[in-house]
């Protein structure tokens, strides 16, 4: 890898180590996921690698308008072949808040400009001495966007190690199921991979585009019990909303989980 690291390291269970590196990021494409949800699509600015495992985030730094240095956290979206070298693309799922200060920032960005970034940051990974039976990735939201970068390793998983992935994917309506039709399709070439909406508000019209045997109508945590989490051979993810993280997590203790095979990733906002 090419680019120089500066100072820290984000360290992993495997023993090893990605650079934390500060870098430039070019938007160069962005479409709406959902009616306030933004896939956006960097380059490195200076077209060098960006090396990362599925499950990192990235920071983005920017100023408030009194000139206050700030930065916010965004997961990697980014889908790459596990054996190839680094990417220079940089994806994410940006959900839009009113009033925040980093949604007005990529708003207002045009193709072409630039932010200011460092990463790859976090533990939210598959570990590679995981000997699990089961994945249970549970996610609501933008919390999602780490299961998207995990694909091609959880695909290589089912296919060496024979394992079985159930997302539970929490989210209001079907226009809010960020990369629902991803999921799907990957579920359908995959048997050994469950993909379940669970939609709080609106379910999916019979026929249309989400609607699946497999779609559950209310919150994730309630559908936890039909998938029998045990201590033997499951580990769970969790993702996104802190509330949700929090219910899961409690949820997942009362079925038996041991603490370290729950792994969570709190959204939490920035003060
Ligand atoms: C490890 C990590 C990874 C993250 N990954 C992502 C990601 O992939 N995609 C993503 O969109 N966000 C992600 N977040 C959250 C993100 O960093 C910001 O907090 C979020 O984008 C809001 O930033 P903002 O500056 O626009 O709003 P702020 O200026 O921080 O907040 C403005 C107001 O909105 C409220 N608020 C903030 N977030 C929400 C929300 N989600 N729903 C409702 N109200 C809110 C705040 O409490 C505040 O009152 C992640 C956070 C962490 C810690």
């Amino acid at each position: 890898m090419s680019l120089l690291p500066r100072g820290d390291a984000t360290a992993h269970d495997d023993g090893s180590a990605l650079a934390i590196q500060h870098f430039p990021l070019t938007l160069t494409g962005r479409r709406m996921l959902a009616p306030s949800v933004a896939h956006l699509t960097f380059e490195h600015g200076d077209g060098q690698p960006v090396a990362f495992l599925p499950g990192q985030f990235v920071q983005i730094h920017f100023q408030y308008a009194d000139g206050t240095a700030t930065k916010r956290s965004y997961s990697l979206a980014t889908i790459h072949a596990p054996d190839a070298p680094p990417g220079t693309a940089v994806e994410v799922a940006v959900s839009y808040v009113p009033g925040g200060a980093a949604t007005a920032l990529f708003e207002g960005l045009a193709i072409g400009d630039r932010v200011d970034a460092s990463g790859p940051f976090g533990r939210f990974c598959l570990m590679p001495q995981d000997s699990n039976r089961r994945y249970l990735l549970i996610g609501t939201g933008t919390g999602v966007t780490p299961y998207r970068a995990m694909l091609p390793l959880l695909e290589r998983q089912i296919a060496e190690r024979g394992i079985e992935v159930v997302l539970l994917f929490g989210a209001r309506t079907p226009d809010e199921l960020l990369y629902g039709d991803e999921f799907r399709a990957f579920a359908e070439a995959h048997p050994a991979f469950r993909f379940v909406p669970c939609f709080s508000r609106e379910l999916p019209a019979p026929g249309s585009a989400h609607d699946h045997p497999d779609v559950r109508h209310g919150y994730v945590q309630q559908f936890l019990a039909e998938f029998a989490p045990q201590a033997e051979g499951d580990i769970a993810y969790l993702c996104g909303n802190p509330n949700m993280v929090d219910a899961c997590f409690e949820a997942l203790k009362d079925h038996g989980l041991p603490v370290p095979q729950i792994r969570r990733e709190k959204y939490v906002s920035s003060k």
